[in-house]
């Protein structure tokens, strides 16, 4: 065998996909330009966590807390689940590359929705896993049968993307417990929540109401949308605890700075603030969504702080439509454009070059 002349890196990272990161609003005199292509919140944060932010700032000469003490500790009492069922990472993508990288071997399965979120076949294929993709209905709802019916003997991981990302249905909670009932207990099922809090009507429902007697479930939440600390990056998940430890073997040691863990505890301690500005998001939401319509438009429900439009191969027509305007979406290939709501303002630029764009889908 000849010796390489340079160093190689592992052969599954040649099946890494590149993370395509929202792009900032691009700037043009005289306009005001937007970023509705990353589903950031776009209120800044309550005055109590930049607060926390800068007494934090005055010890940065020091490592944070490895323990994460302070966090679980607010989580716990918040959620009423014990600290060794928490495990806390620098945002929940991190989280999701330590749980693969805990519970897969080369080769091994994990199953997703697809389209769902771009971090998924990327947090396999970083770890030697193999992704399945069961593509979503017409409606852009997860085919949950579809999705157990592909759990095989190598399959290790499921996620459950709810609502999904970019589509925008939830799952209810009874399709998630004819899944849960479905998937053999050795295989962990994540459930994430990333936009739990924009969730209305029958489809709301909290999944830690389903941990108790189910050993292989991971509830999956995040502070960068509706806790507004995208910027700071911290996720949690909530497990039992074998599978909890798991995961907080694989994080990284003193990944979640100080600043962000401080961050955290004032965000959680300003939740009713927080919620009430997730009311305006989702009151704009339906505003949105009800123009959209009006305008003839056809799209999946938006349970998220997003929409999404089936454009199909218009789709990089209308990215530069709306980049002209002055608002940066979220174009995928030939599949479709998805946009956060934003500020009233950016989604009225929005909804001013969806009505004037034809045809419409
Ligand atoms: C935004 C988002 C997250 C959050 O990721 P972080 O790493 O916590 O910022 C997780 N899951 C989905 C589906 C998302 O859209």
């Amino acid at each position: 065998m000849s010796t390489p002349s340079a160093p190689v890196p592992r052969a599954a990272l040649a099946d890494v996909p590149a993370y395509v990161a929202g792009r900032p609003a691009a700037a043009v005199p005289g306009r005001p330009s937007y970023k509705l292509s990353s589903n950031e919140n776009p209120f800044p944060p309550p005055a109590a966590v930049v607060e926390a932010v800068r007494e934090a700032a005055e010890r940065v000469n020091r490592y944070p807390d490895m323990g994460n003490t302070a966090v679980y500790d607010a989580l716990s009492a918040r959620l009423g689940q014990p600290t060794e069922r928490l495990a806390a990472a620098t945002g929940s993508v991190a989280l999701l590359y330590h749980l693969v990288q805990a519970f897969c071997e080369a080769g091994d399965e994990v199953v997703f929705a697809w389209r769902s979120f771009e971090a998924y076949p990327i947090a396999a294929a970083v770890n030697g896993a193999r992704s399945v993709q069961v593509p979503v209905t017409a409606d852009g709802r997860h085919d949950l049968p579809a999705m157990a019916a592909a759990v095989g003997e190598r399959t290790k991981v499921v996620l459950v993307c709810t609502p999904n990302n970019p589509t925008g249905p939830a799952v209810t909670r009874a399709e998630l417990e004819a899944f849960l009932a479905e998937v053999p207990p050795h295989v962990v099922v994540v459930v994430d929540e990333a936009y739990r809090e924009f969730v209305r009507g029958p489809e709301a429902f909290d999944a830690l109401d389903l941990l108790e007697d189910r050993p292989n479930l991971v509830v999956m939440r995040t502070l960068a949308k509706a806790f507004g600390l995208a910027g700071l990056r911290v996720g949690y998940l909530v497990a039992h605890e074998p599978v909890a430890a798991a995961v907080r073997a694989c994080a990284l040691p003193f990944g979640v700075s100080a600043v962000a863990q401080a961050a955290t505890v004032a965000a959680l301690g300003a939740e009713a603030e927080l919620l009430e500005r997730v009311e305006r998001v989702v009151a704009e939401r339906t505003r949105v969504v009800d123009t959209l319509r009006e305008q003839g438009w056809h799209l999946p429900e938006a349970q998220g702080n997003f929409v999404w439009l089936a454009l199909g191969e218009d789709t990089p027509r209308f990215a530069t439509a709306c980049e002209e305007a002055g608002v940066t979406v979220r174009p995928y290939a030939t599949d479709g454009v998805r946009v956060t709501v934003g500020e009233p303002e950016a989604n009225d630029v929005f909804l001013r070059v969806a009505g004037e764009f034809d045809p419409k889908v």
